[in-house]
């Protein structure tokens, strides 16, 4: 039976690391804000926007939300996009896509602000990421998977992961972020020979197909860690949800796996408030707080794993606020 690598408490640990943060930086300051812009009203789309809301409360991040109905123009949602990169009080923008047919995604996309990009849609935050530069907001889902990975202790360096699945979302930005940690990474998709083989001699295998149940008994050995990333609607249970791995085929093979749902997809949301949270702690002024300024200096210039430090020292300083000074 393999160990269950679920994401409640991999989002938990980002909750309280920002929130750490969050209650230190915003002594003096306003909290941090999220932006969403949704056209449309598609139910993927507002059962994720219900999922941040909660969170926004629950994390003491403000939250605007922008709709427009499905026949908007490219024009209002270019000024849009303008007026959330001006808004000062506003720190990340989350822009739910596809957008409709008629709208050039590409150009609404490459007129965020990148410092704003916290879902990773721009090419400079894309660009980032496959240059390995640290300030660079990675699209949420394959921080998911490295978050998973670190919360578990699972090693990387050196060991053969397979990614399946090539997207600019998850597969390429996932793989990056893997042969960043010194993974011998191989990207698979729907062209690759001997797929079930080479993912197969894996040790770890990170799925993003978007095929309900493809990954079945034949990818997988006994010693695996299976990374799901897949939410597919169940062909099986209607209303239900189901990953890219046979999961009643590969749990009883493999070593670690994590579920769906209550896996990788419920620590998206987590990622995408600590990126806010990231994106806000850079423009605290330093008279607002000195010591915070020390510790956001540090986050800004080392990236999200600084922000592991500068939690703990934001807790060293919450639990002993008057003793040093
Ligand atoms: P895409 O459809 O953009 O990409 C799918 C990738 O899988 C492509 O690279 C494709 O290959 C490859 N692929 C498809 N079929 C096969 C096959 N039969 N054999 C081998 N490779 C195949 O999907 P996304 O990357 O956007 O999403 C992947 C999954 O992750 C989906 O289930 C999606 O719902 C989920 N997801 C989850 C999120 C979360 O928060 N957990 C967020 C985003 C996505 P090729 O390039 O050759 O076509």
């Amino acid at each position: 039976m393999a160990e269950l690598l679920k994401g409640k408490p991999v989002a938990d640990r980002l909750r309280e690391k920002s929130t750490a943060l969050i209650s230190q930086g915003k002594e003096g300051f306003r909290p941090p804000k999220l932006a969403i812009i949704r056209v449309g009203e598609r139910p993927d789309d507002l059962f994720y926007e219900g999922g941040v809301k909660k969170n926004c409360a629950l994390w003491g991040i403000d939250l605007e939300i922008k709709a427009y109905p499905v026949t908007v123009s490219q024009e209002t949602l270019l000024t849009a996009v303008e007026d959330v990169n001006q808004d000062q009080t506003i720190d990340g923008v989350l822009i739910f896509a596809p957008l409709p047919k008629n709208i050039d995604e590409k150009a609404i996309f490459a007129a965020l602000a990148p410092e704003k990009d916290i879902d990773g849609l721009t090419t400079a935050n894309l660009g980032g990421v496959f240059t390995g530069a640290k300030d660079a907001f990675a699209p949420c889902t394959p921080v998911a998977v490295m978050e998973t990975l670190d919360y578990y202790d699972i090693p990387l360096q050196g060991k053969n992961v397979v990614v399946l699945g090539r997207s600019l979302v998850v597969g390429k930005p996932a793989a990056m972020l893997l042969l960043e940690k010194h993974a011998t990474v191989t990207i698979c998709h729907s062209r690759t020979e001997n797929l079930a083989e080479v993912c197969r001699n894996a040790d770890i295998l990170v799925a993003a197909v978007g095929k309900a149940r493809m990954v079945t008994k034949d990818f997988t050995h006994p010693g695996q860690v299976v990374i799901d990333v897949g939410i597919n609607a169940d062909p099986e249970t209607e209303g239900k949800i189901c990953g890219d791995v046979d999961f009643a085929a590969v749990e009883p093979i493999c070593a670690k796996i994590t579920p769906v749902p209550a896996g990788v997809g419920s620590i998206t949301t987590a990622v995408l408030l600590t990126h806010v949270t990231t994106a806000w702690s850079k423009k605290i002024p330093a008279q607002h707080n000195s010591t915070w300024k020390n510790v956001s200096d540090a986050a800004f210039a080392a990236g999200m794993s600084a922000l592991t430090l500068a939690a703990q020292k934001t807790a060293i300083k919450l639990t002993a606020p008057d003793t040093e000074e």
